[in-house]
């Protein structure tokens, strides 16, 4: 199947509302913009100088999203024109969110990653610590982030069950948490190319998906 083909098939399998994130990762720009002729505007990259350069070439409105761990020091290079920034595990890495968006006079979108995958080796909060942050001083007085939503990403494993009990978790810690937060918390970014059918039935908004449309991806 070409791009086009794949994000076609898949976007008639959202339900109205749930957003599309292409993760192009590791994708030559060429690639992306077969997927932009297609009508995709949001792109997903983990790497900063790697979606740097692919902002710098391709199309203006493209809304781009880091869904990669992000380190403190390369905020800097995607604070001017990143649309959210999805991967957002650490208080250290919010205040500098928010030192750089206040540089560049910009209110930037984040989503709040949480741990609840199985593997140690995942990334983002301990429920309890995201709790106990979201109390802080540090947290209320911040004027340069808006807190959109949560992501995770489900255990790396076939047994649904295990998927489920993961998704499931993360949409309780959303509706718990939503009620701190305004309308603007609206996303939940949950779903990637083998476990988003699931996600959906979870209350997904967004779905983040990179080899089911670009195929696989060479390290
Ligand atoms: C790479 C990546 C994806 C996309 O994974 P696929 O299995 O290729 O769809 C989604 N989310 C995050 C955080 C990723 O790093």
């Amino acid at each position: 199947m070409s791009v086009k083909e794949s994000l076609h098939s898949i976007l008639s399998t959202l339900p109205q509302g749930v957003k599309l994130v292409a993760v192009s990762k590791f994708h030559p720009a060429e690639r992306l913009m077969e997927a932009y002729e297609a009508g995709q505007r949001i792109f997903g990259e983990s790497r900063p100088q790697e979606m740097t350069a692919k902002a710098a070439e391709l199309p203006k409105d493209i809304e781009w999203h880091m869904i990669g761990h992000l380190q403190t020091n390369k905020v800097k290079y995607i604070a001017p024109y990143v649309a959210m920034i999805s991967s957002v595990d650490s208080a250290r890495l919010i205040d500098e969110i928010e030192r750089q968006a206040a540089r560049h006079n910009r209110v930037i979108d984040i989503l709040l990653e949480v741990h609840v995958a199985d593997e140690e080796s995942k990334s983002g909060w301990e429920i309890n610590e995201l709790r106990q942050y979201l109390t802080t001083d540090a947290f209320k007085a911040l004027t340069h982030i808006r807190v959109r939503g949560l992501m995770t990403i489900a255990t790396n494993t076939d047994d649904q069950a295990v998927i489920r009990r993961d998704f499931s978790l993360i949409k309780d810690i959303f509706e718990q948490l939503k009620p701190q937060f305004d309308e603007s918390f609206d996303t939940l970014s949950i779903g990637m190319s083998d476990d988003y059918p699931i996600a959906l039935e979870y209350g997904s908004t967004m779905v983040r998906i990179g080899t089911a449309i670009f195929g696989a991806r060479e390290y």
